[in-house]
């Protein structure tokens, strides 16, 4: 039995929704390499792509079955923000495919470590946040979730 998991508008105002501590997000090289697109075209301003997908192995993981990448209508290097009618339509249309959104991507021009201003949106919208960031040298990708004011590393699997 699938549970339908509502993920809280990013600009929108919430409602109450379960939350699933998600341990795993399931990516393809595919996709991976979707979202080095979409880091490309976008540097230098931060990229943002929505993740639409299924809940697994009890909803502690999720596996990304489809990316949109979106406009970064703040056009700033520091943070990044969507469109909220074109969210909507986005939304809408994943879920009419019985897609549910499982996560939220965005770039850096830093270390993949969650900004103040991320934090504060992470608790609006507990799914899993994908940061694409630099350390020294190389392009590093995380994964976190903040669930009730803690925040949790989640594992990035390619598939
Ligand atoms: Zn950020």
């Amino acid at each position: 039995m699938t549970q339908k998991v509502r993920s809280l508008k990013v600009f929108g105002c919430g409602f109450p929704m379960p939350v699933h501590r998600i341990w795993t997000i399931r990516i393809t090289r595919p996709q991976r390499r979707q979202l080095y697109r979409i880091r490309h075209r976008a540097t230098p301003l931060e990229g943002v792509a929505l993740l639409f997908g299924i809940y697994e192995d009890a909803n502690t993981a999720v596996r990304v079955v489809r990316i949109d990448e979106m406009e970064n209508v703040a056009q700033s290097k520091a943070t990044f923000a969507i469109d909220p009618e074109e969210q909507f339509r986005i939304i809408s249309e994943a879920e009419n495919q019985g897609l549910v959104q499982v996560g939220i991507y965005h770039s850096h021009p830093a270390p993949p470590k969650p900004s103040g201003w991320d934090l504060e949106y992470m608790a609006y919208n507990p799914v899993v946040w994908i940061i694409d960031g630099v350390s020294i040298i190389a392009r590093r990708m995380k994964a976190y979730q903040l669930i009730e004011g803690k925040l949790h590393s989640v594992r990035i699997q390619t598939v």
